[in-house]
């Protein structure tokens, strides 16, 4: 790869610079959203190479196109990798992301119009767990638990008397805004107690569980289904997880029967991202992610706002911004404004509406990744506090603009080396934003 030369800005410069602008959003501002990180430039190379010119319908070893033994290299790698990291029997490494993950495992579990039991969208759920928009929504009968009102814990009471009443064929644990640590032990009783079988989602919280801080539910689940980009900051995609006994199976499920050819690329990229995930350094950074948010909810709650469950044992939290007196969209926006990015997101029993929550969900993995620690975190808690309760301060929006791209730069993401430098000229951000 040539580095120096820059085929994107001279054969498209539309496109590159669209690319410029991104590259100078994610390296001025702080990335707050829970599902987002910084992959390592090691993982950008892989994503960017000659793998993706390769058709590769099959499995290593049993592909329908010849010139497979380099990515059947390449896929047994990710899978040995993924297997030790996470002590499973199994790994399908194909999945295009957690979504295509998850749609696999429905196909081999359960049959068109079965009741599945799954996590409350509105109480931190993700949508392939039953949305009724979504294709598992609109295939199989969902019927969700959600979080107790007192302690906006899962409510294992709920769980087990759905359980019982509706007798699922399958139960989904997993979830995409839930600050808690998930445990496993308790779903798998309930699935054991019913017959139904057990698929954990853990797309946000496996860089945890590959880091030993959170329980892994490779041991007692049937199905592990998984992001790859979220916490465990490998490239997009997604995995599937399951016994050897279903290996045959889980594959069929995946290719030919939610997918067509293997994206050869992202499966390199995850390659290099086990192996990083692998070593002793992914456990400090794991643990700090920890340690940054429990630092940033601390910090939030002494200033005023309401955290769903009090606080936080993962890499995110919710929080409830109505107590100063706004709602979640005027909050992202405002945050948007001084270059700290999040998203608005429903509180459990929220009163307000999806597109104007009670809420924010704010995560630290992305500036984990940067190098940021506990200091940092209590700044950028009095900063988000300071624009909330004066969202119509513009000069106090300004100042935190810049506070904000002055410690950015102190902290520069992983893959900025990589790519074609942008350059700081303002125009480039001018032309794309018209
Ligand atoms: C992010 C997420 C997914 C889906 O991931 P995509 O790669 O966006 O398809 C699935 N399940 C949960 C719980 C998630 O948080």
């Amino acid at each position: 790869m040539n580095s120096t030369h820059n085929f994107v800005q001279q054969e498209d410069p539309a496109v590159w610079d669209a690319i410029a602008a991104e590259q100078i959003r994610q390296r001025d501002g702080l990335e707050m959203i829970a599902s987002e990180n910084f992959t390592s430039p090691a993982v950008m190379q892989a994503v960017g190479s000659v793998l993706t010119n390769k058709y590769a319908e099959g499995y290593p070893g049993h592909r329908y196109y010849g010139g497979c033994e380099f990515v059947d290299a390449v896929e047994n790698l990710a899978r040995d990798r993924a297997k030790k990291l996470f002590g499973a029997e199994h790994v399908n490494v194909q999945p295009h992301s957690g979504s295509q993950a998850n749609s696999a495992v429905y196909l081999m579990a359960i049959q068109p119009g079965d009741t599945v039991l799954a996590f409350d969208l509105a109480h931190g759920g993700h949508l392939t767990h039953g949305m009724k928009l979504n294709s598992s929504g609109i295939l199989y009968r969902f019927i969700h638990y959600g979080v107790r009102r007192d302690n906006n814990l899962i409510d294992f009471d709920q769980v087990a008397a759905l359980a019982r009443e509706h007798k699922p064929k399958l139960i989904v644990a997993g979830a995409s805004a839930y600050p808690r640590e998930i445990q496993h032990a308790r779903f798998a009783e309930i699935a054991r107690e019913v017959s139904a079988k057990l698929m954990v989602d853990m797309a946000h919280y496996a860089g945890l569980v590959a880091a030993g801080i959170h329980d892994n539910p490779v041991p007692v689940a049937d199905f592990v289904t998984s992001t790859t980009h979220k916490t465990l900051r490998g490239p997009r995609g997604g995995i599937a997880i399951c016994r050897a006994e279903n290996a045959k199976a889980l594959d069929r499920s995946v290719f030919p029967g939610t997918q067509g050819g293997p994206l050869m690329h992202s499966i390199a990229g995850k390659a290099v991202a086990f192996a990083e995930a692998l070593r002793p350094d992914f456990k400090i950074y794991a643990e700090k992610v920890v340690d940054n948010a429990r630092a940033l909810a601390a910090a939030l709650a002494s200033g005023g706002v309401k955290l769903v469950s009090g606080g936080t044992d993962n890499h995110l939290m919710l929080v409830d911004v109505t107590p100063l007196g706004i709602g979640g969209k005027l909050a992202e926006e405002v945050l948007d404004r001084c270059g700290i990015t999040c998203n608005k997101n429903m509180i459990p029993y929220d009163e307000r509406k999806p597109m104007d929550p009670s809420g924010i969900r704010l995560g630290t993995p992305a500036l984990t990744t940067r190098g940021m620690g506990t200091d940092e975190m209590q700044r950028i808690a009095q900063w988000i506090l300071r624009v909330l309760k004066s969202p119509a301060d513009t000069a106090l929006v300004a100042v935190t603009k810049q506070d904000v791209s002055d410690l950015a730069e102190q902290f520069p993401a992983p893959a900025a080396q990589l790519e074609p430098q942008a350059s700081r000229d303002a125009r480039t951000l001018q032309t794309v934003m018209g």
